[in-house]
C-alpha cells in the first residue's frame, strides 16, 4: 500500500497544523501552546481519551481500533520543542518568537503524528490500541525520560513504541534504518583542576594550572585512541576551557575543562567515563595538583531492536517504496530512554537539499508530510491487522 489516499487528501491541512506551530516554536518544557494545540486537535479528532501533563507538558491519545481481541498496543511518538536559536529563513511563516527556532523539524513530526491520529481515529482500521505520544524537550531536557517516569509504558500498556526523525541531505522521501545501535549515547564532563595560584615569574612557587590543564587535554585524546577498541564508535571532545585568571602575569589558581562524549556502547561508555576520571586523577597528581570529575550521563544510545526494526522497514518500502540502511550516527536522540523500556525502532525520513538540522536556514519540508503520516498509520495497521 503507498501513501494513504485520505491522508494525502489532508496534505494542506496538516501543513497548516505544521506552519502554526513553526510560528510559535516553544522551547523545552515549555511547550504550553504547542501541548494545548495539541490536546485539543485529539479531542477534535475523537481519540477515547486524551491526557495532558505526563512528563510535565508532554501529551497523549489514546485511539482504539474496531476490535481490540488480543490486547495489542502500540506507541507512536512525536517531539514538539524548538532550539534557543534566531531563524534566519525568511520564510512568511517564520519564527515569531525572538531566540526561538523550529531548526529540528519537530514542528513537522509532531504534525505528522497528529495526521496519523486523526486518520486512525476516523479509520479505525485495526485489533488493538494505538497511543499517540507527544513529548516536550527533546533537544536537551530528557523529556522522553520524563514521561517515562511518569508511568508512560505501564499506564498505556504499550508494547512496541515507534518514532521517526526527518534528515537534510537524504532524497525527500526516502526511508533509512538500521538494527541495533543508530545513535550515540551523549555524555558531558566538567573537570575542575586545582592548583595554587601566584606571579607568572615565581612559577617555582606555584603549582600550575595552565600546565596541568594543557597536557590533561592531549592526555584525554589517549582514551578514545589507545583505550577503547578501534572498531567501535566513539568521541571525545573538549569543547570548553578556561583559568580563574584573566591577567597576563598571574599563574591561575584553578582552571576547568568541559566537553562530551559519545558512544555506540554501554561497555563502551563505561570504560571511557571511567578512564576519564582516572586520566585526570593521574595528570593532576603528577603535576601536585587535584582535580574534581563531573560526568553527566545524556541520552542513552538509541538501539533498534531486531524485529521491531525488520517491520518499521516494511511498513517504510510499502508506503515509500524503499528503505535503505541508515549509516551509524554519532548524534544523540532522547527517544532512547523509551527504547530501553520497549522494543520499538527509530526511523528516519529524507527531508532533501535543505539546510542541516539545528542550522539558522533550516525548513521542514511539507511534502514528505503525507509519507510520514502513512509510515505510522501503517505502523498501526500492520502489527494490529484488524480481525
Ligand atoms: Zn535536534
Ligand atoms: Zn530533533
Amino acid at each position: 500500500m503507498p501513501i494513504k489516499n485520505r491522508l494525502a487528501e489532508m496534505h494542506d491541512e496538516i501543513t497548516g497544523w505544521r506552519r502554526d506551530i513553526h510560528q510559535h516554536p516553544e522551547i523545552l518544557y515549555d511547550t504550553h501552546r504547542t501541548s494545548a494545540l495539541v490536546a485539543e486537535k485529539l479531542n477534535e479528532f475523537g481519540c477515547d481519551e486524551v491526557v495532558t501533563g505526563i512528563g510535565r507538558t508532554g501529551v497523549v491519545g489514546v485511539i482504539r481500533g474496531k476490535s481490540d481481541t488480543r490486547g495489542r498496543v502500540i506507541g507512536l511518538r512525536a517531539d514538539m520543542d524548538a532550539l534557543p536559536m534566531q531563524e534566519q529563513t525568511g520564510l512568511d511563516y517564520a519564527s515569531e518568537i525572538p531566540n526561538a527556532m523550529h531548526a529540528c523539524g519537530h514542528d513537522g513530526h509532531t504534525a505528522m503524528v497528529l495526521g496519523a491520529a486523526k486518520y486512525l481515529a476516523e479509520t479505525r482500521n485495526f485489533d488493538g490500541t494505538a497511543i499517540v505520544i507527544f513529548q516536550p524537550a527533546e533537544e536537551g531536557g530528557n523529556g522522553a525520560e520524563a514521561m517515562c517516569k511518569d508511568g508512560l509504558m505501564d499506564r498505556f500498556g504499550i508494547q512496541e513504541v515507534y518514532a521517526m526523525h526527518n534528515v537534510p541531505g537524504v532524497p525527500t522521501g526516502q526511508f533509512a534504518i538500521r538494527s541495533g545501535s543508530l545513535l550515540a549515547a551523549a555524555d558531558e564532563f566538567d573537570i575542575h583542576l586545582e592548583g595554587r595560584g601566584g606571579h607568572a615569574a615565581k612559577p617555582h612557587q606555584t603549582i600550575d594550572t595552565t600546565v596541568m590543564l594543557s597536557q590533561l587535554i592531549v592526555a584525554l585524546q589517549t582514551i578514545v585512541s589507545r583505550n577503547a577498541d578501534p572498531i567501535l564508535q566513539a568521541v571525545l571532545s573538549v569543547t570548553s576551557v578556561e583559568t580563574s585568571s584573566k591577567a597576563f602575569n598571574v599563574i591561575p589558581q584553578s582552571a576547568r575543562i568541559r566537553g562530551t562524549v559519545r558512544t555506540h556502547s554501554n561497555e563502551l561508555r563505561d570504560l571511557i567515563e571511567q578512564r576519564l576520571k582516572e586520566v585526570s586523577e593521574g595528570t593532576a597528581a603528577t603535576l601536585g595538583g587535584s582535580v574534581n570529575v563531573t560526568y553527566s550521563r545524556g541520552v542513552p544510545v538509541t538501539i533498534n531492536a531486531e524485529a521491531q526494526t525488520g517491520y518499521a522497514a516494511e511498513a517504510a518500502v510499502s508506503v515509500g517504496g524503499s528503505c535503505i540502511e541508515a549509516p551509524m550516527v554519532m548524534g544523540g536522540e532522547d527517544f532512547s530512554f523509551m527504547l530501553e523500556e520497549r522494543p520499538g525502532a527509530f526511523i528516519v525520513l529524507g527531508n532533501g537539499d535543505s539546510a542541516g538540522l539545528h542550522h539558522p536556514e533550516y525548513n521542514f519540508n511539507d511534502e514528505i508530510i503525507p509519507i510520514g503520516c502513512s509510515w505510522f498509520a501503517e505502523m498501526v495497521e500492520r502489527r494490529m491487522p484488524a480481525a
